[in-house]
């Protein structure tokens, strides 16, 4: 029996051991563990990747989210609005701001937050939009950007899955105030532990973020405000730095994995494919379907050897964490009725069109 594990780490490191290993090396021999050269480096080829003037690192995409709003000055009394699909840290950061979180339903489909159902949530408290480019596909920033402006709102975008996406030829990551990226191991651009930045073009917005992430000094003993230890550590900035320069690469080798499953599960009836944008470049951060009898698939995949998993089994607004905000599944009717079929299939540049082929062929034959 073939093993497909859902990700593949190890396959990843060892298409590149040579040079992570020498940056490895480097750190330990220089000693330069936390900040340091190597740290600047990352910040500096990270910005200019992205054609973005700062980069602020920190110690993950949570920290990244919650620095951000801080030094929007969002805290007590305000709300942020964000959308009802995501990974928890997108909505808990709102609230360790001392915000009220407040959800918006996905567009079919995209499962990105809906812009038409932005607008009748907005009240007089809203000071932001959090969007999120889930599973490596963006949100129509256009048209988000375009509500936060008109009613004065901040947009911070979520890109912890969405490294290098597009839309209309520009990059996710580039429309808000600020930006901020996970390098969690298994994120398309991933570290060997936790790690995660902030993309801005806002100067003062800059220094801030980096004054606060840092204990709230720019200069050793120089504490303007208190803050918080967020730091990205040099044994993780040198890394990212040996990956960085394969990252555009593996951005295509994911759109050619995922090209393979679009057209060996075509035709596949009680199966929805995920559908790009026009004028997109998706990440795929991860693919998935929509599966008529998952659980029975799941069964079956993993009895053949095929690991999946499910992003995510509960929408964030029907968590237990957010039963005080007393939402029925009725006020996210999409995500409710995505919220049982939805099923994140392997994928990983380093994965093989013959593993793709299995994976796929397992669930022709489930279905026939
Ligand atoms: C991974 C992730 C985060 C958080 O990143 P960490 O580095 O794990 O803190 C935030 N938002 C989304 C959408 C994510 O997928």
């Amino acid at each position: 029996m073939k093993k497909i594990p859902f990700v593949d780490l190890r396959a990843q490191y060892l298409t590149i051991k040579g040079s992570v290993d020498a940056a490895i090396a480097e750190v330990l021999h220089e000693t330069s563990f936390i900040g340091g050269k190597h740290v600047k480096e990352f910040e500096k080829n990270f910005a200019e990747l992205y054609g973005v003037n700062h980069c602020i690192s920190c110690a993950n995409g949570t920290d990244a989210i919650y620095i951000v709003l801080k030094m929007l000055g969002v805290g007590p009394g305000d709300e942020v609005i964000t959308t009802a699909c995501s990974w928890i840290s997108t909505s808990e950061t709102i609230s360790q701001a001392g915000a009220k979180p407040v959800f918006v339903d996905i567009e079919p489909d995209y499962f990105t937050i809906d812009p038409a159902r932005i607008e009748e949530k907005i009240t007089k408290k809203t000071k932001a939009i959090i969007p999120v480019h889930l599973y490596g596909q963006m949100a129509q920033m256009d048209i988000i950007c375009d509500i936060a402006d008109r009613h004065g709102l901040h947009v911070i975008e979520d890109c912890a899955q969405s490294h290098f996406s597009e839309l209309n030829l520009r990059r996710a990551g580039t429309y808000g105030i600020a930006s901020t990226f996970s390098f969690y191991p298994g994120k398309n651009l991933g570290a060997y532990g936790d790690a995660g930045c902030i993309l801005t073009n806002d100067e003062q917005l800059a220094l801030n973020c980096r004054m606060y992430a840092n204990h709230g000094a720019l200069v050793k003993h120089q504490h303007q405000m208190e803050g918080i230890n967020s730091r990205l550590d040099g044994l993780q900035a040198a890394i990212l730095n040996a990956k960085l320069s394969y990252i555009l690469e593996w951005t295509e080798k994911r759109n050619m994995v995922s090209g393979w499953y679009l057209k060996s599960l075509k035709g596949v009836k009680q199966v929805a494919l995920p559908v790009i944008r026009p004028n997109a470049m998706h990440s795929f951060h991860l693919f998935v379907i929509r599966a008529e009898r998952r659980e029975e698939l799941i069964k079956y995949l993993s009895e053949n050897g095929v690991e999946t998993a499910i992003h995510y089994p509960v929408p964030l607004p029907f968590m237990e964490a957010y039963n005080y905000l007393c939402h029925t599944l009725e006020d996210f009717p999409v995500s409710r009725d995505y919220q049982s079929s939805i099923l994140s299939l392997p994928i990983y540049p380093e994965i093989s069109e013959e593993q793709v082929t299995y994976v796929c062929g397992l669930i022709k034959l489930f279905y026939s």
